[in-house]
């Protein structure tokens, strides 16, 4: 189990919030809104109504002995900034901040946010991916380049082989890490491991060879 602290109970920040907790994780809930720590007071493990730019707020807190501290202040910028700014400098781990424009972003990676979402952006690039390639279920990046992508078996050419056979890495860049079976059965990709149709692969790779490679297997 792991401690959180959650800065605003928007749309974003309240659904991390049921997330951690539903994991069971601890979860600090602060916002200036009465209404809205009400809905989470049975929910989070500790709420607050207080304002997060307000350092005594984040000092009483104890910020710095989470796990992790997640701003989630889309809407109010100068708020976000601040708020980020005195968590990092109070010494916080793990600082994932919510920006809703090109600018925020901007001035929260200077701060020194350790991650910054765009909720709308980032589920809109993934809807996008989606659409233009289906086959790839899931994508998760690990770099500029380079991603990580859930791709299922449905070429009958592949059926049977091992990976050693299949050839992937040599014909199509990209490593198999792990392979799941239709009955449930999985496996790290080895030399010797067969995939046969309808298996799910996990692939690492440049997200152009992936692209590539989820049109032929
Ligand atoms: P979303 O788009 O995810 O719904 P919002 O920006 O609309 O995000 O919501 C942010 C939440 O943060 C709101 O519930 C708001 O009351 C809260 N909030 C805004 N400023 C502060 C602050 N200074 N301290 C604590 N909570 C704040």
């Amino acid at each position: 189990m792991k401690s959180f602290c959650v800065i605003g109970l928007g749309r974003f920040g309240s659904s991390v919030v049921l997330s951690l907790v539903k994991n069971g994780h601890e979860v600090v809930a602060i916002d200036t809104d009465a209404k809205k720590i009400d809905d989470y007071k049975d929910i989070a493990t500790h709420v607050m109504i207080a304002d997060a730019t307000d350092e005594r707020v984040l000092k009483n807190v104890e910020i710095d002995k989470f796990d992790g501290v997640v701003v989630a202040i889309g809407k109010n910028v100068q708020a976000s900034i601040l708020t980020t700014m005195i968590v990092i400098e109070a010494g916080a781990k793990n600082v994932v901040a919510k920006a809703t424009t090109d600018v925020q972003i901007k001035v929260l990676t200077k701060i020194g946010a350790d991650k910054i979402i765009q909720p709308e952006k980032d589920a809109g690039e993934r809807v996008a991916d989606n659409l233009a390639h289906p086959d790839i279920s899931e994508y998760l990046d690990l770099s500029d380049d380079y991603s990580f992508a859930k791709i299922i078996v449905k070429n009958s050419k592949f059926n049977g082989l091992t990976l050693f056979q299949a050839n992937l890495t040599q014909d199509y860049h990209v490593n198999v890490a792990f392979v799941k079976k239709a009955d449930g059965s999985a496996s790290i990709g080895r030399h010797n491991t067969k995939i046969v149709l309808d298996d799910v692969l996990y692939v690492v790779g440049t997200k152009a060879d992936i692209e590539k490679f989820s049109e032929i297997i």
